[in-house]
């Protein structure tokens, strides 16, 4: 049986915390699109961990970490990682390497880099991770993949053919060093041996897990208004974010896909450029800031302080419907335990009409949020696991946004570790 972890937004709603958390049942976890541009933050017996390739499951010995073939692949930032959590007495991880993941190469860096200078005031805001180009030169046919570098005769030629392509931009579009095949050549050598241990028929393998009756999560990274078709174009990233993708990223089929977990969190955050209706700015974006998640809400990759506003209907819910939802999490909504009132975004304004669709870029930018305003509860709900027990006006928050998403929330999610979890009958389950 295979399970989703995806976002709902755009990022950092804490899938890393609920694949964590619905790792201790299932065998393995398999990360399928994204690279290291992103992270996930867990807190687990072993400490505070920012993983950004590794599955969120590689904290237990029982389960089997994945890299499916739908990942950018940063061969010496998964070997850092790796050697991070080892220093930090977490067991040696399981980790398999799908043959068909595609390397992300030191020039894809370079030219993330180059093209933000370029671009200046209009960049992306990339993380400058080299997804981008790494994804460019995927789909342009011209990327690597980890079984290429086993065979030699064949690398070599691809990398005298590429560097001619790439050093002709470097040269007169970017005014930049070029690349010299005969070192590049070397360092994917050097990629070779590290990776070596790792790489496998991922397909194959978790078709016969499934087989078996195993239990595969599948782990997503940045939310649903990042997918490159659906989300926010063009300030959106370079794979697809949704549940669906999975099975092309992971190399199964889409009906084993069975239980889908949107992600959403109590609040919104962002980072990067791009519309995002319901922000806060000055004081009260600060406190929000600075008391949101675990530790205050910056980046786990960048450290870049994310931009923050209150909940936003219109945008999760179709973050939902896109990622065809059976389970809602909702997360980190201790942090809100210090409002007397939470505004809640319900509709969009567009050109004088409110919508509670979701509309295309275009439109969105024009979009002026309208706020419903909901009473605070005004303390603290970390420790409680029982959904009774939670203050009554913190039930009404959670009831009348799951009305407003049309989809069930089933887990609440009320600190950062594992145990802080509220599970909640939805009359809505039966529905979807
Ligand atoms: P991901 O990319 O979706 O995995 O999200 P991140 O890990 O980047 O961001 C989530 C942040 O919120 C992390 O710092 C988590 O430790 C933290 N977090 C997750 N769930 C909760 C929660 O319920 N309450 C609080 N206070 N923090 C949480």
């Amino acid at each position: 049986m295979v399970k989703a972890i995806v976002g709902a937004n755009w990022g950092d709603e804490g899938k890393g915390k609920i694949t964590d958390m619905m790792a201790q049942e299932a065998d393995i976890v398999v990360r399928f699109q994204g690279g290291a541009n992103a992270g996930h933050t867990i807190v687990n017996s072993y400490g505070k961990f920012a993983l950004h390739t590794l599955p969120s499951g590689v904290f237990y010995q029982h389960i089997t970490s994945v890299i499916g073939n739908g990942v950018a692949l940063d061969i010496p930032k998964l070997m850092q990682e790796i050697q991070s959590i080892v220093e930090r007495d977490v067991p040696a991880p399981k980790i398999l390497v799908s043959d068909r993941a595609q390397i992300v190469m030191p020039y894809h860096i370079l030219f993330d880099q180059y093209e933000e200078e370029r671009l200046g005031g209009k960049s992306f805001g990339s993380t400058k991770s080299g997804i981008a180009p790494f994804y460019s030169d995927k789909y342009a046919k011209i990327g690597f993949q980890v079984s290429e570098l086993f065979d030699e005769e064949t690398l070599r030629e691809k990398v005298e053919r590429v560097c001619a392509l790439k050093n002709v931009l470097l040269e007169h579009l970017y005014h930049k060093p070029q690349i010299v095949p005969e070192e590049l050549l070397e360092t994917l050598h050097g990629y070779r041996e590290m990776i070596a241990p790792y790489v496998c028929d991922v397909s194959a393998f978790l078709d016969q897990a499934l087989k078996e009756g195993k239990t595969v999560l599948l782990e997503g990274q940045l939310g649903t208004l990042k997918d490159p078709d659906h989300g926010i174009y063009p300030m959106v990233t370079s794979s697809s974010t949704l549940a669906a993708y999975g099975a092309i990223g992971a190399g199964i089929p889409p009906y084993e896909i069975r239980q889908i977990v949107t992600v959403c969190k109590a609040y919104s955050s962002a980072v990067g450029a791009g519309a995002f209706v319901s922000e806060l700015s000055g004081e009260e974006a600060e406190e929000l800031r600075r008391r949101g998640g675990d530790g205050g809400e910056y980046g786990a990759t960048t450290g870049r302080p994310r931009r923050v506003g209150w909940f936003d209907c219109v945008a999760s819910k179709y973050g939902c419907r896109l990622q065809g939802t059976t389970d809602v999490a909702f997360t980190v909504l201790d942090v809100l335990g210090y409002l007397e009132e939470i505004p809640v975004c319900v509709g969009y304004e567009i050109d004088g009409e409110v919508t509670t669709d979701f509309p295309v870029t275009t439109r969105l930018e024009r979009a002026k949020p309208v706020f419903e305003k909901l009473p605070g509860w005004n303390c603290q709900i970390r420790g409680i696991r029982k959904y009774e027990e939670l203050p009554h006006n913190c039930r009404n928050y959670i009831e009348f946004i799951e009305e407003k998403l049309g989809y069930p929330i089933t887990m609440i999610s009320n600190g950062p570790s594992r145990e802080d979890i509220i599970y909640r009958e939805s009359s809505l389950k039966k529905q979807v």
